[in-house]
């Protein structure tokens, strides 16, 4: 013991947990290139880690026919229920709402020539997709999220 605790500056936020209903306080987790490259597949660190797109259609299952969420591949962060899941035509997940503020993050991406805001997951700063402003009542926020960092988990496992 000791120590530890300068070393590793962790830094704690909040977050929702959509099982338990409640916000709770977590360690933001950091990890070098080499650990996240251990941990995903070389597509889900390539989408997450180094901000790819995956090519559209990729998201080839069709809508979970039960209820649940969809967590940050790289943490497990609830990021997204499926009853804000709509079918958008770009063939990326689309949603219109997070689980809560709280989980994501956001900021301006200029690349590409283009003006878009990122979205992020606040805990492992994972690279998720962006959010534009043309989705369906009532946020008319459209999520468009890269189905390889994802994961879904149903209700009640
Ligand atoms: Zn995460």
């Amino acid at each position: 013991m000791g120590r530890s605790s300068q070393e590793h500056e962790s830094e704690t936020i909040s977050i929702f947990n959509a099982r338990t209903n409640q916000t709770e306080r977590v360690e933001k987790i950091l990890k070098t290139d080499q650990e996240w490259r251990r941990l995903l597949t070389p597509e889900q660190y390539r989408i997450t880690r180094a901000k790819g797109t995956e090519r559209p259609f990729t998201d080839k299952c069709d809508l979970p026919k039960e209820q649940g969420i969809y967590q940050c591949v790289c943490c497990g962060t609830d990021l997204f229920s499926l009853d804000t899941k709509f079918e958008s035509g770009t063939g990326w997940p689309s949603f219109f709402n997070p689980v809560s503020e709280l989980n994501i993050s956001t900021r301006p991406d200029n690349s590409l020539m283009m003006r878009r805001i990122e979205v992020l997951c606040a805990r492992c700063d994972a690279h998720l997709g962006h959010v534009f402003d043309d989705g369906p009542p009532p946020t008319r926020k459209r999520y468009c999220i890269n189905s390889a960092a994802l994961r879904f988990v149903r209700h009640g496992n």
